[in-house]
């Protein structure tokens, strides 16, 4: 079936971030917009912003990064984390987060996949910075720390605020049509298959895609763009992924709500911060209602200021949306999305009540087929997969051409790799076809997981598939080991070699089990499906 919005078309303004969000005559508000969940007294309102995003924007071309180059950004989140995002984005740059917890491997593999020239990085995390940057031949002279707050010099480091100047009279590029081909962010998604790549997104598909997520909203019957009730927002999703990005770098300051930044989850911070500072709305992920259902500290707070969550990012069970919505009294309402759409295409209508499990309607301007396995087009309500196309799909994969005409084909539609039914307009979905792990959230690559495993010397051959245990996802190895290595190598053995070597999402948390051979097609393709099978079995045994 082919689908399309069944809203009218949005007019998507083709213009530079800085100017969607700081419109040429409009002053700047003074109302502070990113605070500090901690220290509410530390915050920026649009109006400062402005001064810190000049200087940044000026910073970077005394360091000659050329517009289009990357600027990777290692650092848990604050305040300034967006000022960044929009210096970077604003002034013709591309702006490239990682994990703050990657490994120095993780972090080296995403410098020099970027080909980014300059590392932003928290004083925390300089090490890490320090030893990637020295793998990739960057020097110590092409690191800066970034913080909320000016730093002294560490370890031959410079704070970047050091190196700025009076930049009031810098003037942003509006750019107009060309914001169509000007790329904003590469952010890490390993797509249908493979290892993790860089998705080029451009300013028009953030600008697009926030006008698309706002639109949807403003179905609550109460709302228009001048009437909107109070919103208070907390900002602990990070600010490398897509779905942070949007709400905490675009969307707040478009829509001019607070957001309470936190710089680490913790989960009691997390309930303080949403009882003190009376937060209204969320953006979430199935994680977070967990937590909110199953941790005793939760009863502990007041959080009847709650009226909203958003949650996307994973597949999220109706009984759980139903638990937490009654027991809080809020409105959860799905949306579906992926890196490679700039963050969402789907949505629910805010305002409705919806705890089928839905994950919503085709946003304005978005259309997807749903596809079997031979490439046609499925009957009403039968499972396909999810090709979509709109103004926020991604150009493509950064300097991967081969992957880029895999993803998207001529006529613009990407490949998602999720199935999904529909059945009057809206969408459920159902699987995942593509070889992507979800833990927590976040995406782990099985390629990226498989290849760091072939490296071990008692290893023959391995294959990584996600597992689902208690409702969470995990990835599992199956594990060949070397003839030789089969007495004296065990389960532990592996878990301690992948620890160093990658962030503690990516650890084999579903454990391991040894075979003697990993399916294969005649091509040396590993058979994900029969992986799958394996690993359901594996689930209702453990
Ligand atoms: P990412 O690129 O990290 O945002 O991950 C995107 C993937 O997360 C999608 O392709 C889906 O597999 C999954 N996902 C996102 N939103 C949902 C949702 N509401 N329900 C189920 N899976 C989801």
């Amino acid at each position: 079936m082919h689908y399309r919005s069944p809203y009218p078309a949005l007019e998507i303004p083709e213009t530079n971030i800085l100017s969607y969000l700081f419109p040429p005559g409009r002053e700047p508000s003074d109302r502070p917009i990113w605070i500090d969940a901690k220290d509410p007294q530390h915050s920026l309102s649009p109006r400062q912003a402005l001064v810190w995003i000049k200087k940044l924007a000026v910073l970077l071309d005394k360091l000659e990064i050329q517009h289009g180059e990357a600027v990777m950004m290692l650092t848990p989140n604050h305040i300034f984390v967006p000022i960044a995002y929009l210096g970077i984005v604003g002034s013709g740059r591309v702006f490239s987060g990682a994990n703050p917890i990657y490994t120095v491997d993780e972090v080296k593999y995403q410098i020099s996949n970027t080909g980014a020239r300059v590392i932003f990085v928290h004083p925390t995390l300089l090490d890490v910075a320090i030893e990637a940057g020295q793998r990739v031949g960057l020097g110590k002279d092409r690191i800066l720390q970034f913080d909320d707050q000016p730093c002294a010099q560490l370890n031959g480091v410079r704070d970047w605020r050091d190196l700025t100047t009076d930049s009031a009279e810098y003037v942003w590029d509006p750019m107009g049509q060309s914001s169509k081909t000007t790329l904003a962010t590469v952010n890490y998604s390993s797509g249908t298959t493979g290892l993790p790549k860089g998705v080029s997104i451009s300013h028009y598909n953030i600008v697009a895609n926030a006008e698309q997520t706002i639109f949807m909203r403003d179905q609550e019957k109460h709302y228009s763009a001048s009437n909107r009730p109070i919103e208070r927002w907390l900002g602990f999703l990070p600010l490398y992924h897509a779905y942070g990005q949007l709400y905490m770098c675009v969307m707040a300051p478009k829509l001019l709500v607070p957001v309470y930044i936190m710089r680490k989850f913790v989960y009691e911070d997390f309930l303080l911060s949403l009882q003190t500072h009376r937060i209204t709305h969320l953006q979430a992920a199935p994680p977070i209602l967990i937590m909110l259902d199953k941790r005793p500290e939760t009863s502990n707070y007041d959080l009847t200021s709650l009226k909203n969550i958003l949650c996307g990012a994973a597949p999220l069970s109706k009984e759980l949306q139903r638990a937490v919505s009654k027991r809080f009294k809020v409105n959860i309402l799905q949306g579906w999305g992926l890196t490679e759409v700039t963050c969402g295409a789907i949505h629910l209508p805010g305002g409705c009540q919806d705890d089928s499990g839905s994950v919503g309607v085709l946003d304005p301007n978005c259309e997807c087929r749903l596809l079997d396995d031979s490439g046609k087009e499925v009957g009403p309500g039968e499972p396909g997969e999810m090709y979509i196309r709109g103004p926020q799909v991604c150009l493509g994969y950064w300097r991967n051409e081969n992957a880029t005409k895999e993803a998207i084909d001529e006529e613009g539609w990407l490949k998602t790799g999720d199935i999904a039914v529909v059945k009057g307009g809206r969408f459920w979905i159902v699987d995942r076809k593509k070889e992507l792990i979800k833990v927590n959230a976040l995406q782990v690559a099985p390629a990226e997981l498989e290849a760091i495993l072939l490296e071990n010397e008692n290893i023959a051959d391995a294959a990584v598939v996600g597992i689902t245990l208690r409702g969470e996802e995990w990835p599992r190895g199956y594990i060949v080991l070397r003839e030789e290595s089969r007495k004296n190598v065990n389960a532990e053995d592996i878990q301690k070699w992948m620890k160093g070597r990658v962030a503690k999402h990516k650890q084999l948390a579903g454990g391991i089990n040894f075979i003697d051979e990993v399916p294969k097609l005649a091509s040396g393709k590993i058979q994900r499906k029969i992986m799958r099978e394996w690993a359901k079995r594996d689930a209702i045994a453990i």
